[in-house]
């Protein structure tokens, strides 16, 4: 078997070509979106990070800026800092840069990230809304662009499906494994203390893959026809490798999301989305 790709540029493509009409509408009633990302400190790969962002905001009409905030800044001034974000109203969404310096721990900080405007699903109360499968207007951006793909895919409709999650992250294995139960599917969720995952991961129709350990799944891994979503990005030798051996297991599976060009260039769209939805709800209140 040659799997299928599942391509997140072109998916990308199509959905930032949807986001250009309503940021169009939105300048028409004088609204630009506007995206704060807050840091604390610049590193390599939060610069890269904010690169991006701004040229994808560029292109679809999102401004984005910059709050950082330096190394040294500590639990107060940081919860102080979005706090204040709330009633700033030329800001629509705000994203807190992760992971934050050691002496930072996001548990003290993410209810301060302001609720409405909480575009990668940070705050405690939006992360609880998805576990009550209530929605939330804010899915995070990772999970979210893996529904996104997997919605185009041989998999879907979820429903009746079993559903394996490689890794439990608050950001990505958990909040995947919430939104692929509200869709019905059987969930698995395995992690590092987890017993026979091989075996575990070769009965699933789904598997999402979200442990950061290049190339650490291969065919013998999957079942004959399962549809595979590569969460996983680690740089080695300056190229990005994926969890999944892509080579090996396309063999075997029915569809794959290749890394580069899979889930992370649907994350950066999943989050200038909600950005843009935030900004549409200035407009309904
Ligand atoms: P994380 O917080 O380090 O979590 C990794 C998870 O994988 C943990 O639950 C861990 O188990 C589990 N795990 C680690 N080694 C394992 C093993 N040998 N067997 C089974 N489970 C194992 O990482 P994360 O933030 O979720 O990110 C995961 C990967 O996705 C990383 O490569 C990251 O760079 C990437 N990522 C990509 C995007 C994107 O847009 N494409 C966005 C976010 C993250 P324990 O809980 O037991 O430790």
């Amino acid at each position: 078997m040659d799997a299928r790709i599942l391509d997140g540029r072109a998916l990308a493509t199509e959905l930032r070509d949807g986001l250009t009409a309503r940021t169009t509408a939105l300048a028409e009633r004088g609204i630009e979106p506007h995206l704060r990302v807050v840091m604390v400190g610049e590193d390599e790969s939060s610069l890269a990070y904010l690169r991006g962002m701004r040229s994808l905001g560029a292109k679809i009409g999102v401004r984005v800026s910059v709050d950082d905030l330096g190394h040294a800044c500590d639990v107060a001034t940081l919860r102080a800092h979005l706090i204040a974000l709330d009633t700033d109203n030329d800001v629509h969404g705000v994203i807190l840069q992760q992971p934050l310096p050691r002496h930072l721990s996001i548990r003290d900080i993410a209810d301060a990230v302001p609720e409405r405007k909480d575009v990668d699903g940070t705050n405690p109360l939006n992360q609880g809304r998805l576990a009550f499968a209530t929605g939330t207007r804010f899915v995070p951006a990772t999970p979210g662009a893996v529904m996104l793909i997997l919605e185009r895919s041989g998999a879907w409709p979820l429903r009746g499906k079993d559903v394996i999650v490689v890794g439990r992250s608050s950001v990505v294995g958990l909040p995947v494994a919430l939104l692929a139960l509200a869709q019905h599917a059987t969930i698995t969720v395995v992690h590092s203390a987890t017993a026979e995952i091989r075996t575990r991961v070769r009965a699933a129709d789904v598997v999402i893959v979200a442990m950061g350990k290049p190339h650490a799944v291969d065919a013998s891994w999957l079942k004959t026809g399962a549809v595979v979503i590569d969460v996983g990005t680690t740089v080695i030798d300056g190229k990005l490798r994926g969890d999944v051996d892509f080579e090996s297991a396309r063999t075997v599976a029915s569809e794959i999301t290749p890394v580069p060009g899979g889930v992370g260039p649907v994350t950066n769209v999943a989050l200038m989305r909600n950005v843009v939805t935030s900004a549409e709800a200035v407009i309904l209140v």
